[in-house]
């Protein structure tokens, strides 16, 4: 699936490795959390301190593992990489915990997916460096305190609110990820397509920019399927090559994927437009309520087409002229 975010392929890995930026000033768009995150670390260093601990919140794909990368390079420190899945339990914490170096970076990727033992772990690590041990079983079982080296610890996630309010609150600072505009997404395209030896024009490359989602990720996925298009047809890198690829591989003018369009059609056409719930929504397009929640609906909420109501999902009179569906509103006399 072209523009799902989640899933990547080897190759992709490797083309957005060579592709993150490393730096701050390199980093397109989001000037106000590249602001925020500049003061902090420029405060850190000036007391020879770590930085606070920094929780990256945002839609999957806008650059929380980038920005985690670009701490520790800017801080001048190794990084550790794990994720609230691989924590399943408060000793697979405690053994990435009492290996960091001084210094050292930690981050968390899913951090909301992590056991609740390794939770409470973790808040004693954040705020004292410090964690204790259980010994033993049972009645003899004692816990032993180990200090810890300072560390850094960045947290993603794609929803802050999924995260309980202690390991919210040890955060010193939180940083929400937006959509990119498609100013930024044209940069972002712009630096790509040279790393793929591959030439599109500014038309070109403002048509992917439209049809993204707001998403580097996805930009420059499409980009390499609009590459791919042009060498196999021997095309010029212009807006047909693009209309024609996304034609292919059915990214529409908004760049809707499958399932931002099985969740708007089911609420048009099962649910008369809503109000649906979250839980029945999941059911009826067989896919979990955390996904639609925090990868679909901030997209087809911010694009207009769907509203949030405290009685459930509405798709908007927008949603019914993108989907060619009269709406019942629009069919009154
Ligand atoms: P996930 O949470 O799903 O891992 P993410 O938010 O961590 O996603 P990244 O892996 O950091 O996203 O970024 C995805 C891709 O988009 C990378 O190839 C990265 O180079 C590119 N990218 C993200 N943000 C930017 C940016 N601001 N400027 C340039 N490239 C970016």
């Amino acid at each position: 699936d072209l523009t799902s975010s989640n899933v990547l392929s080897e190759a992709e890995l490797a083309f957005e490795g060579a592709l993150r930026p490393s730096s701050l000033s390199e980093f397109v768009g989001q000037p106000k959390v590249r602001g925020q995150l500049e003061l902090l670390l420029k405060a850190a260093s000036m007391q020879n301190r770590t930085p606070d601990h920094i929780l990256l919140a945002g839609p999957p794909g806008l650059g929380k593992t980038t920005l985690a990368m670009i701490v520790a390079h800017e801080s001048g420190q190794p990084l550790r990489m794990s994720s609230g899945p691989a924590i399943q339990h408060a000793g697979d914490l405690a053994a990435v915990l009492s290996s960091l170096v001084p210094g050292e970076v930690l981050f968390i990727d899913e951090i909301h997916r992590m056991a609740r033992s390794a939770e409470e772990m973790l808040y004693l690590a954040m705020e004292d460096f410090r964690i204790d041990i259980m010994v033993g079983k049972g009645a003899g079982a004692t816990s032993v305190p180990l200090d810890l080296a300072p560390f850094t610890l960045v947290g993603a996630t794609t929803r802050s609110g999924l995260l309980p309010n202690p390991l919210r609150d040890r955060f010193g600072f939180t940083a929400h990820l937006e959509f990119y505009d498609d100013d930024d997404l044209a940069k972002v395209i712009e630096r790509a397509a040279p790393m793929l030896d591959f030439s599109l024009d500014g038309e070109g490359i403002a048509e992917i920019a439209g049809r993204c989602r707001g998403t580097p990720r996805i930009a420059n996925r499409l980009l390499r399927r609009v590459r791919d298009y042009s060498l196999v047809h021997g095309t010029a890198g212009d807006v047909t090559a693009v209309r024609e690829a996304l034609r292919l591989y059915d990214v529409d003018e908004l760049g809707l994927d499958r399932l931002d369009r099985a969740v708007m059609n089911t609420i048009l056409t099962r649910f008369g437009g809503g109000p649906v719930g979250l839980s029945t929504l999941a059911v009826s397009v067989g896919e979990e309520g955390e996904t639609i929640e925090s990868v679909v609906e901030p997209f087809l909420v911010r694009i207009g087409l769907l509203t949030r109501t405290p009685r459930g999902r509405m798709a908007t009179q927008l949603a019914y002229r993108h989907f060619g569906i009269a709406s019942a509103q629009e069919s009154l006399p």
